[in-house]
């Protein structure tokens, strides 16, 4: 898409996603440092981001399904891939052809993967999912004594990981974190040999800040690479790596007592002036925000008054200098003086949320870093 046919411009700084990789990676080391990329690299796109991680030097990629697997597969010939959903039905041989491993989280997908690996006669990697705190995904205590009572259930397979995840670990007080990392422990002991002294990989991003005893020996971060903040309070040691503009389309000046926007959710209370800008919930700048968000122009806070439409912004400029906001002018949504943390706060979610909510209507800009 052409730049000026846009309403709205996303710059994804493909430098400083390399520069959080290596803080993230210098932080867990020597423990391996891979990416979770899951979801289209968490919106950003991983057409750009899979190839800028493993220019950085990122070897080992998570994402959910066997489909991005796939994609990420045709990009990164040689990297390793692991697909967190385990197997789904009949798609074994996708899985091999691919090269993608599993995450296995049951004793049905060990079977399944070690059938499948007696059937074509070759040892068959994967990692093995224990469930520590999350109840979610992975092994419960139960059927890890059942796989310690039967280790040939394992036959021709190759557990490169046993790994586990954090349920609170954006919140390093919370009791969880100490009572998961010592059921890793102790689960991991009762596993088989030579199970019980595999390579363990425990930690996303905010593991990775709760220090050296839940780095393990892999950590998977993803939100801290794209500049979220890995820790729900403090300050934000990652770099920000995006940013979004919407272009002004019109500016009007009106006194008080006018409406704003459907359902007429905010009224002048002085002569306001109002800037409409092109962005709206179906590019994913939520609903929610209207009334609550700030957007800034040169670094100037205005708040976003009235409700989100589909399509469109109102914003306060009064405070704005006239020369700085005309229409065709860019105003500054995430990124800069609006950290996305606080776009997230706003909408009452989570960076994570934004980011894969982001839209496809944006003309997308990638910044190329050193390397
Ligand atoms: C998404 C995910 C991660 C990465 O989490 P972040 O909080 O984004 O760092 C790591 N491990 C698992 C199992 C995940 O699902």
């Amino acid at each position: 898409m052409e730049r000026k046919l846009a309403g709205a411009h996303l710059t994804i700084d493909l430098g400083a996603l390399q520069e959080n990789y290596r803080l993230l990676r210098d932080l867990a080391a020597p423990a391996e440092c891979a990416a979770s990329v899951k979801a289209n690299a968490y919106g950003l796109g991983i057409e750009r981001v899979g190839p800028a991680l493993y220019k950085a030097g990122c070897r080992r990629f998570f994402v959910a399904l066997p489909s991005e697997g796939i994609t990420l597969r045709r990009l990164l010939p040689k990297a390793k891939i692991n697909i967190l959903h385990g197997l789904l039905p009949e798609t074994e041989s996708a899985y091999l052809e691919y090269g993608l491993d599993p995450v296995l989280n049951s004793l049905e997908d060990i079977r399944t993967w070690s059938v499948f690996a007696k059937e074509c006669g070759q040892k068959l990697h994967a990692l093995l999912h224990l469930d520590t705190g999350m109840t979610r995904l992975g092994m419960l205590e139960p059927d890890i004594r059942k796989l310690a009572a039967d280790p040939s259930m394992l036959a021709g397979l190759e557990i490169d990981y046993v790994m586990s995840h954090l349920a609170c670990a954006d919140t390093p007080g919370h009791p969880l974190n100490r009572q998961q990392l010592e059921k890793l422990r102790r689960f991991r002991a009762l596993l088989p040999a030579p199970l019980d002294t595999a390579p363990v990989s425990f930690a996303n991003s905010a593991g990775i800040f709760l220090g050296p005893d839940y780095h393990f020996d892999m950590v998977r971060p993803g939100i801290a690479l794209f500049g979220g903040n890995p820790r729900a309070a403090g300050p934000n040691p990652m770099k920000e790596a995006v940013r979004l503009r919407a272009r002004i389309l019109q500016v009007q000046d009106v006194d008080s007592q006018f409406h704003v926007g459907y359902g007429a959710t905010f009224r002048t209370e002085k002569s306001t002036r109002i800037a409409s800008v092109s962005v709206g919930y179906a590019d994913g700048y939520f609903r929610a925000l209207g009334n609550k968000a700030e957007c800034a122009i040169r670094d100037i806070k205005v708040p976003v008054i009235g409700r989100v439409s589909m399509d469109i912004i109102t914003i306060d400029v009064s405070k704005v200098p006239r020369e700085d906001c005309k229409a065709g002018d860019f105003v500054d949504l995430i990124g800069g003086a609006v950290p996305l943390d606080d776009v997230a706060a706003h909408a009452g979610t989570i960076p994570y949320e934004i980011l894969t909510a982001l839209g496809s209507r944006y003309y997308r800009e990638y910044l190329e870093g050193p390397g």
